[in-house]
């Protein structure tokens, strides 16, 4: 917790739950990245965190923008991104939301199948557009992550150099590889398999009379949770130690897409105990239901994946496990029950809690009026 957020809660009048980003800590990130990975472009995984705040800040430091969505584009042209410095980065796109982003000029798209290939040749035509630039995504097993992407995006890599072949025949600019080694990644060596696929398909499309420029990181750089990760210079190395391993001394230009890596660590939410009760007399275990759930912006505890560091006022006295719930009326509004939490006996209905490393994924995930319950305030400072 930083002091300028701690200042800001002493202050707050306002009821309810909220989360506080702190817009030095994501330049501090931001920072961290671009000297880490030092001939790398940054570009902001727009879907951890949209706050208009933060796509500013990253606009004026430089960094460019992954975006999903048309909306998204917009979010980052708005704050003062050029097209040139965004890609629409999802494999499955609308063909008229394809037109949309190519009028707005964006040219770097990525693809996983020969069909998406194919939509992008036709919004070329329809947008009279040239110089696009296309990206196949390849499969990642994700493992080492806690929230791994799994099957949903990329294709097998003996299937990526036929994708980009045939983007090259529509003319289209056959630009390179991608792929994400799934959210949340622990070892830092997750990228080492990804690249030497990534070397096959540069050197098969080669062979094919087609000259690949990029490869694209992904994400995946974590935040520290309850449990301590490598630091980013630790991801750099061993990232840099791939990329030469196996493509020598003809390195590609490279790009990584930090989402939680970036504002992670930048937010905290404030919430409040609403009830501590057992479910029998002599219940083992305390159930502790806060004004915040799952559809209330904390979703990636979704099969307990990630787990929250929590911080009470009461953080001294002796602690006992608990089941912590949130205030809706579905049972699936369960954060933490097969594996218990720890907080203080004495946490009393009404109590403040802290809940750290919230900057990411949190008001995009909270659901609109689920109970009545509205959106996650957000505040970035
Ligand atoms: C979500 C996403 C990211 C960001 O991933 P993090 O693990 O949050 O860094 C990057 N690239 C793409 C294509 C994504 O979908």
């Amino acid at each position: 917790m930083t002091q300028r957020i701690r200042e800001f809660l002493r202050t707050r009048r306002d009821d309810g739950p909220c989360v506080v980003v702190d817009l030095d800590v994501v330049e501090t990130n931001y920072h961290a990245f671009a000297r880490a990975l030092p001939d790398t472009r940054v570009f902001y995984a727009v879907k951890a965190n949209p706050a208009p705040e933060i796509l500013r800040l990253l606009a004026r430091l430089g960094s460019s923008f992954d975006c999903a969505s048309v909306a998204e584009i917009e979010m980052a042209l708005a704050a003062g991104a050029t097209a040139d410095r965004i890609s629409f980065g999802n494999t499955i796109k609308k063909e008229r939301d394809i037109v949309r982003a190519l009028e707005l000029g964006v040219r770097l798209i990525a693809v996983d199948c020969q069909a998406e290939v194919e939509k992008i040749a036709r919004a070329r035509d329809a947008a009279d557009a040239d110089g696009v630039r296309v990206f196949c995504r390849i499969l990642c097993d994700g493992a080492g992550a806690e929230w791994p992407l799994s099957r949903k995006f990329g294709c097998v890599p003996e299937m990526a150099t036929d994708v980009l072949e045939h983007a090259h025949r529509l003319g289209l600019t056959a630009y390179g590889v991608s792929f994400h080694v799934g959210s949340q990644q622990g070892n830092v060596g997750a990228w080492d398999q990804a690249l030497a696929s990534s070397a096959t398909i540069f050197a098969e499309c080669r062979e094919r009379g087609i000259s690949l420029s990029m490869v694209n990181l992904g994400g995946g750089f974590p935040t520290k949770y309850l449990k301590q990760v490598p630091g980013v210079e630790s991801y750099g190395d061993a990232i840099f130690r791939s990329l030469s391993k196996h493509f020598g001394n003809r390195l590609p230009e490279t790009i990584i897409e930090p989402g939680r890596g970036m504002v992670g660590n930048a937010g905290i939410i404030e919430a409040e105990v609403v009830l501590v009760s057992k479910k029998s007399e002599d219940d083992a275990v305390r159930w502790v239901y806060l004004d915040i759930g799952k559809f209330g912006g904390l979703a990636e505890t979704m099969d307990e994946a990630i787990r929250y560091p929590i911080r009470t006022e009461r953080d001294g006295d002796s602690m006992e496990p608990c089941v912590l719930a949130g205030p809706t009326c579905d049972s699936a509004d369960v954060l933490y029950e097969k594996v218990p939490y720890l907080l203080p006996v004495s946490l009393s209905i009404g109590d403040k809690v802290l809940i750290e490393g919230t900057g990411a994924y949190t008001t995009t995930y909270s659901a609109v009026a689920f109970n009545g319950f509205p959106p996650l305030r957000s505040y970035v400072i």
